[in-house]
């Protein structure tokens, strides 16, 4: 069972026992657009501690940049080098872990933030408009296209089939072309709902290719490898703070570090506390509750 923090003397060791703190945001830093009481406070006094944070999502649909304006609208100065999407993660899993070459660019069935990221990445990609392929011939002459090396996929709020269909061709025409996906969340909440997410679009691909994607995101080693690719990382040192257990911290348990689950988002308490379920390494009711230490 994880270890339930409560007191100050527990916050003081947990805060002593790392140096980096990776963190979910939705359900740990705040909750669609409010932000949980204190959290604000903890990461500052993190950083007052020279403690290193980053925080690390799957949603691929806005940059790094936009997720910066989201911590700076909550008063908290946060730069790029500190958020880790799916969206920059695939950016630097395709750059520095396969080395996609120069020549080479990918089609993207994906959001805008998935763009912007390739490009601040230098990876070049296709523009072109497909919703006017109406023809089995408007589809060939699209897909004869050489340099496409990798296809994409993450949430897209444009998908069409058409799309979908030329992705399909990348893929199956050419077996050495990669399929990777930003993230395979079934769905994503909004406000008091859940819509289809990555997962629900890939699963498009996954079954009319029958190729496995390279998954991306949380819970998935590949983005651990990706952060470790940009910053050295002393595992022992590391925790992940998240609320989802098959997400976050399945995370953590397939990269080898320890984890912290809050139960300010998706998780109760009872349900962190089962000895059935996945096992966080610590528990506790909130990350603002580390602010008590400032
Ligand atoms: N995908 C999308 C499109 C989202 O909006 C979100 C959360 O808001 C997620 C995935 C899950 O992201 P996280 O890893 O931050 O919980
Ligand atoms: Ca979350």
């Amino acid at each position: 069972m994880p270890q339930l923090l409560l007191t100050v003397e527990d916050y003081r060791k947990l805060v002593d026992k790392y140096d980096t703190f990776l963190f979910d945001c939705d359900g740990v830093i705040w909750l669609g657009t409010t932000i949980i009481e204190g959290v604000k406070e903890s990461i500052a006094f993190l950083k007052s501690q020279n403690k290193r944070v980053v925080f690390v999502t799957n949603n691929s649909t806005i940059s790094r940049k936009e997720y910066s304006k989201k911590f700076a609208g909550f008063g908290m100065s946060i730069s790029k080098e500190e958020i880790f999407s799916s969206s920059h993660a695939t950016a630097v899993h395709l750059k520095n872990i396969v080395k996609f070459s120069p020549d080479k660019k990918v089609f993207v069935v994906g959001g805008q933030g998935v763009k912007d990221e390739l490009h601040l990445a230098n990876i070049r990609f296709c523009n072109k408009e497909t919703s006017a392929l109406k023809k089995p011939a408007d589809y060939k002459e699209f897909v004869n296209d050489p340099e496409v090396g990798a296809v994409i996929c993450g949430l897209d709020r444009d998908i069409n089939y058409a799309k979908l269909s030329i992705a399909h061709l990348y893929l199956t025409l050419n077996k050495d072309c990669l399929f990777i996906a930003t993230n395979n969340d079934s769905t994503y909440p909004v406000g008091d709902f859940n819509l289809p997410g990555a997962g629900s679009i890939l699963s498009v691909l996954e079954t009319s290719t029958k190729r496995v994607p390279t998954i991306v995101g949380k819970p998935y080693k590949t983005l651990f490898d990706c952060i470790s690719a940009d910053y050295h990382i002393e595992k022992s040192r590391t925790i992940m703070v998240g609320d989802r257990l098959n997400t976050d911290v399945q995370f953590g348990i397939n990269s080898g570090i320890d984890t912290l689950i809050v139960f300010t988002g998706i998780t109760s308490e009872h349900e962190a506390m089962d000895p059935n379920s996945t096992q966080a390494t610590y528990a506790m009711t909130s990350f603002g509750e580390i602010s008590k230490l400032a």
